[in-house]
């Protein structure tokens, strides 16, 4: 559960929000309010705003805003949970129910017995039966001080090693079970690690949370095994070395992403501390997330033919709706990061990273290195299946700027063969658009009538309206009926729908209320909302007036989609239909002009 159990009216109501910011931002009085050179950009006028009575921040030159929590996750780089946890320690706040409080026991309970497993784990590395670990470590260029800090461990061969040495240290089979270390069997337990070496896994501050553990022969499978998924750990929201990495993806503003423990350590080792690993998943969205919120840019340092590489080019809407730059590093065949990194060195590897490309390109040149010495017709296939990877690209410049690009690879001959090549390429995709479209179109139909009005900036009708019903709650009242949460950009609907659902309720509409209504995202909304500088004369007037517009745009947007529909309809019923809705809508709308001229001019 987001914010771990902890009331957070509690911890809004101890903290002081300037008493929070101000370690990191010099912040001098102004009115009400409280002013300072903003720590998320680069500035030599303060832009940063502090509004101490609705404790919310709001920085009017890069639009980052929100209260106390989202001001902690952004400096320290963190997630809402772990904003929210850090905040309750720091100051006293204790989980809310006896039974959360008892969860959050148990997450302390695991944490120990991770800690005190990977110290077991460490202490294994260096006795006499880990030898064969030992060599293999060094064969792979680890350096004591990287095993060291990275805690690698090994797990001993035989059944209860660990087992044994955590009863002794108070943590019973039962309670090892529910950490995944050990496993049950008929009258008691036994190691789920064994021979293998030991990577623990961290979460974001740094305490281990799982392990994975590699093993020394091939005759031992799988070659990888993780911990379970349990309560504090799911494979598919956690990065290894994320922790290490946090600190440098932002300075770098780029995250490298490899697929093994050994590649992320060697990538460490060599300066690029930007490095984290999957652990034998694809990225999911929850990577994606965790990432995102920390750098625009990632580098996939992947194994070209490895399923992790195939998923993430299958990921490409997934990281462009996320807004990031995704670039392929090209491996030299047959190497992973690791031995880049040791074999050719520390520039090889650099200049590899440096010369990413996008993953379209990537894919493109891939094709063209299979068949480019292949014979005519080996080539053609290969130019056709280029062509469909194109037409997976939306039409415009980028799709275009690749159309010429993949002439130019292939089409070494005269300008009239590559003309054709050219034109083969288009009809290409075309075709491929074809045949998405025409799976796409019913779906797509019935979507435009929800189509969600155009971003518009807070200073609108839309900021008028909303900042207009926080502060004057009582004017505002009578006309919240006469919206409805379409009518606004995605990005303010939730901040609609939380100050209707008050009202609703009969209850008081303040900052305060609506900060617990409201899911993260949406609270830098509402900062910017109560910070900007709104007229408190002919409120009615002005909330009115912005009130009608809306209605309008809305009005607007149905004509436009009912006189599409009314061309498109396939009987004549449905036309006549479809008619008297339109003329309705039709006049209503008029209707509203006509007001609103001759209230205003
Ligand atoms: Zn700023």
């Amino acid at each position: 559960m987001a914010g771990g159990g902890y009331d957070l009216e509690e911890i809004r109501r101890r903290a002081d929000i300037v008493e929070i910011i101000s370690p990191h931002v010099a912040l001098r009085k102004a009115g009400r309010r409280l002013v300072g050179l903003c720590p998320f950009h680069q500035e030599r006028s303060p832009s940063f705003t502090v509004d101490p009575e609705n404790g919310l921040w709001h920085c009017f030159g890069c639009k980052a805003g929100g209260d106390l929590f989202r001001f902690v996750e952004m400096i320290d780089k963190v997630d809402f949970a772990e904003a929210v946890e850090m905040l309750a320690r720091r100051l006293g706040v204790q989980p809310r129910s006896p039974e959360q409080a008892g969860h959050q026991k148990e997450r302390e309970r695991l944490f120990a017995i991770y800690a005190a497993a990977c110290a077991f784990f460490q202490a294994q590395l260096k006795t006499e039966a880990a030898q064969a670990a030992q060599a293999y470590l060094k064969t792979r260029g680890l350096t004591p001080a990287t095993i060291e800090g990275f805690m690698v461990g090994y797990a001993p061969d035989g059944w209860d090693g660990l087992l044994i040495a955590m009863g002794k240290r108070g943590y019973p089979g039962q309670e090892m079970a529910r950490a995944g270390l050990v496993i049950p069997r008929e009258g008691g337990f036994y190691d789920r690690f064994r021979d293998r070496i030991i990577f623990p896994i961290s979460d974001s501050s740094g305490r281990v949370i799982a392990f994975g553990g590699r093993s020394l022969s091939d005759a031992q499978q799988p070659k990888y095994l993780n911990s379970p998924d349990g309560p504090l750990f799911q494979k598919g929201h956690v990065l290894y070395a994320f922790d290490r990495a946090r600190r440098a993806m932002s300075d770098a503003g780029r995250a490298i992403i490899v697929e093994g423990y050994l590649d992320a350590i060697a990538c460490h080792d060599a300066g690029f501390t930007e490095t984290v690993a999957t652990m034998g998943t694809a990225l999911t969205p929850e990577h994606v997330e965790l990432l995102r919120r920390r750098v625009p840019r990632l580098a996939l340092a992947f194994d070209a033919d490895s399923a992790g590489m195939g998923a993430a080019l299958r990921s490409r809407d997934l990281f462009e709706q996320a807004g990031l730059s995704v670039r392929v590093v090209a491996l030299p065949e047959g190497l992973d990061p690791d031995q880049v990194v040791r074999e050719r060195g520390r520039e090889a590897f650099e200049e590899l990273v440096n010369a990413a490309v996008p993953m379209i390109e990537w894919e493109l040149t891939r094709v063209f290195d299979r068949v480019k010495d292949g014979t005519d017709l080996a080539r053609m296939d290969g130019l056709r299946e280029a062509a469909a990877t194109l037409a997976r690209l939306p039409a415009g410049v980028e799709r275009e700027y690749y159309t010429r690009w993949l002439v130019g690879k292939w089409g070494s001959g005269s300008p009239a063969q590559g003309a054709a090549m050219e034109a083969a390429i288009r009809e290409e995709i075309a075709q491929s658009a074809a045949r998405k479209r025409d799976t796409g179109r019913r779906r797509k139909q019935r979507d435009v009538n929800k189509q969600a009005p155009a971003r518009k900036p807070l200073t609108g009708m839309y900021g008028a309206v909303l900042s207009g019903l926080i502060r004057h709650s009582e004017i505002g009242r009578p006309h919240v009926a006469e919206l409805v949460p379409d009518d606004f950009p995605a990005e303010l609907r939730d901040v609609f729908t939380a100050i209707r659902g008050l009202m609703e309720r009969g209850k008081k509409v303040s900052a305060e209320a609506l900060l617990s209504d409201l899911p993260p995202e949406a609270r830098a909304v509402l900062a910017e909302l109560l910070m900007m500088e709104a007229p408190d004369e002919r409120v009615e007037e002005s909330i009115k007036s912005a009130v009608a517009r809306i209605v309008e745009a809305r009005l607007t947007r149905r004509v436009a989609e009912l006189s599409r529909r009314f061309g498109e309809a396939k009987s004549k019923e449905e036309q006549e239909k479809i008619g008297r809705e339109l003329a309705q809508v039709t006049s209503q709308r008029s209707k509203l002009v006509g007001q609103r001229t001759v209230g205003q001019e």
